[in-house]
């Protein structure tokens, strides 16, 4: 009698889900990154009349979008022959590439070195330690300042023996990983029904490779738009059809915002159809809302993504299927994003709605 309660019960939780997916055990750390899950954001597709779709990075076995191009990057070396057993993995990194490569070090037995500009998180720099990187967080200056932490990394990796330098910002490895891995995976979670996608971009691997894909795959049907963070200098690149104007400003947003066109963006911009600025306000509002709304806890740089993809929808029209990235999650920037004395120290207390604001508890 209670065995078929239970499977009766059993059927009918399985009828509400008709498809039960399950993967084939993987072959360590580096089997384990990419095939994350696509998530249709519920409140906000109802409110835009869309579907907003936001691809789960932050479920890569190292916690964010960064593992595949620390995985293509070090494969990349191998191949290459730079690096050989026992070597050292030298990168610049706001963290999250970073943590990826840290990852991958450990799993293959590779010592990783790692700068970073000193105002990145401590969460970041805590975690690159505990997984047994050698840290330097430098002064954060302009890339073409020689002092910058990019070629602080590639002077390291100079001095030492068995050592490469995997350079994500300008090695196309890194934007390989998503032409290979991540807009596949979009393309074929959505049958091929792709709209619009929106990300922003760092080295802008993650922007470039998925553009590519998807622009190919659709005859250059989806609709590719930059989410740019303020102070970068991509948004007006775009706006102005290509011309690099210096601007000043700067985000709470971390890993995201350029000076320069990178050599992984570099193949692919023409590709952008158009560009979106967002407010840290409007990013900080929409961290406190997934987690609120749809109980996904994911930081800036995600959230901004997804108040692209939103105005993205607007933008498009409805009934569209609109692609976002949630890079990574909020526990890496939690001391920051949920401390109400460091939003008011960003002027942003009021970015965040009375009734969302119980959750900066910090
Ligand atoms: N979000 C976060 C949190 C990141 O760390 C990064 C990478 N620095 C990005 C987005 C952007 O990814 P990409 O380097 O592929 O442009």
């Amino acid at each position: 009698m209670l065995r078929n309660t239970v499977s009766s019960i059993a059927k009918r939780a399985y009828s509400s889900q008709p498809v039960i997916s399950v993967s084939k055990p993987v072959d360590g750390f580096v089997g384990a990154v990419g095939n994350t899950p696509l998530i249709r954001l519920n409140r906000l597709s109802k409110e835009t009349g869309s579907n907003i779709y936001a691809k789960a990075e932050f479920m890569n076995p190292g916690g964010s979008v960064k593992d595949r191009a620390a995985l293509f990057v070090v494969k990349d070396a191998e191949e290459k022959g730079l690096i050989k057993p026992g070597g050292t993995v030298v990168e610049g990194t706001a963290g999250n590439t970073g943590i990826g490569l840290a990852h991958v070090c450990r799993a293959k037995g590779y010592k990783c070195v790692i700068y970073m500009p000193n105002t990145q998180s401590q969460e970041k720099i805590d975690l690159l330690r505990m997984l047994g990187a050698e840290v330097y967080p430098v002064p954060a200056v302009a890339f073409d300042n020689p002092e910058n932490y990019n070629h602080q990394a590639a002077r390291h990796a100079q001095r030492l023996e068995n050592a490469v330098w995997t350079n994500q910002f300008d090695n196309t490895a890194n934007r390989r990983a998503h032409i290979e891995t991540t807009g596949p995976e979009i393309w074929k979670q959505l049958d091929g029904h792709v709209d619009g996608f929106t990300c922003s971009t760092g080295t802008g691997g993650t922007l470039g490779g998925i553009a590519r894909y998807l622009k190919e795959k659709s005859n250059h049907k989806t609709k590719i738009f930059l989410a740019d963070p303020p102070g970068s200098v991509l948004y007006s690149y775009i706006k102005s059809g290509g011309t690099l104007i210096e601007r000043g400003g700067s985000s709470i947003t971390e890993g995201i915002g350029q000076g320069r066109v990178t050599e992984n963006l570099k193949p692919d911009i023409e590709l952008i159809d158009d560009a979106l600025q967002i407010p840290d306000a409007e990013s900080l509002k929409m961290i406190y809302r997934l987690l609120d709304e749809e109980g996904i806890y994911v930081g800036a740089s995600s959230a901004l993504n997804v108040v692209a993809a939103v105005e993205m929808a607007k933008k498009l029209g409805p009934n569209k299927n609109i692609v976002t990235i949630l890079c990574d999650g909020a526990y890496r920037y939690q001391s920051r994003l949920f401390s109400k004395k460091w939003i008011e120290s960003k002027g942003l207390t009021d970015a965040i709605p009375e009734h969302l604001k119980k959750y900066a508890t910090l």
